[in-house]
């Protein structure tokens, strides 16, 4: 599989076509990017970790049976993944109050909720992700009831068996952000990526933070904590 023309580049990945329409190959970068981008970083060996961890999540999820657009990693930093139209919203599932939610609402930090939270946000850099009522997403047609309600319950189900997987590494999911594509027969997939820098990771005995806050609030070590979570995942085949 070759890489054919330069589809769309984003923060954190480069997305090309290949001789298949129906085929893309995504590429992971070392960038790092927080805050809407205003923070930004290089970071070498990031990409090759984040396409590591992102496809084992990717393999656990299809072997559970979830509609997703991962096909295969090609090598260190490239995917092969079924060609979708993303759908403009990004859903975040959060099991822990941090991060946004406590700027936005004023909430207290690190308060456990009595069950997960979906939230939406619509995909635009330019109005810095906003938070989205369901509502709008119906009536400025971003998505219909249908695929609203099918993302949302895909969301929850994958929150639990993302749960599941990180509990066995000592690890507490606190949030994570999906995205969602749909293939040419309109079916909704997951999409995007799962990894450190998508998702909050504690762990749960010394509530180290394991993931993209490292960078977030320049508490240090960002590529131990991304190989360490890789190094978790790799030894729970042994
Ligand atoms: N997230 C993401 N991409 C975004 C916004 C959020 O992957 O554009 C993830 C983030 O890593 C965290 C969760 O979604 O795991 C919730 O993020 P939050 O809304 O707290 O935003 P933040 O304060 O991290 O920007």
């Amino acid at each position: 599989m070759t890489k054919g023309e330069l589809l769309y580049e984003g923060k954190a990945k480069k997305l090309y076509a290949t001789d298949d329409p129906a085929l893309c190959i995504m590429e992971y970068k070392d960038e790092l990017t927080a805050f809407n981008a205003l923070k930004k970083a290089t970071m070498a060996g990031k990409g090759k970790l984040n396409n590591l961890v992102s496809s084992k999540i990717f393999e656990h999820l299809s072997a559970l049976g979830f509609p997703t657009h991962f096909i295969r990693r090609l090598d260190e930093l490239n995917q092969l993944v079924k060609r979708v139209t993303i759908v403009p919203l990004e859903l975040v599932v959060r099991n822990l109050t941090t991060g946004s939610i406590c700027k936005r609402l004023g909430v207290q930090e690190g308060m456990r909720l009595p069950r997960p939270l979906v939230e939406f946000y619509l995909k635009n850099d330019a109005l810095g992700d906003p938070l989205v009522l369901e509502d709008h997403a119906l009536l400025f047609g971003w998505a219909t009831e249908e695929e609203l309600k099918q993302m949302k319950k895909l969301a929850l189900d994958v929150n639990k068996a993302l749960s599941e997987l990180f509990e066995k590494l000592n690890i507490f999911l606190v949030d994570f952000k999906l995205e969602f594509g749909k293939d040419r027969d309109g079916n909704l997939v997951i999409a995007d990526e799962v990894s450190p820098d998508t998702c909050r990771l504690w762990d749960r005995t010394s509530g180290d933070r394991l993931d993209k806050d490292r960078f977030r609030k320049d508490m240090g070590n960002v590529l131990e904590a991304y190989e360490e979570i890789w190094r978790r995942l790799e030894e729970m085949k042994a």
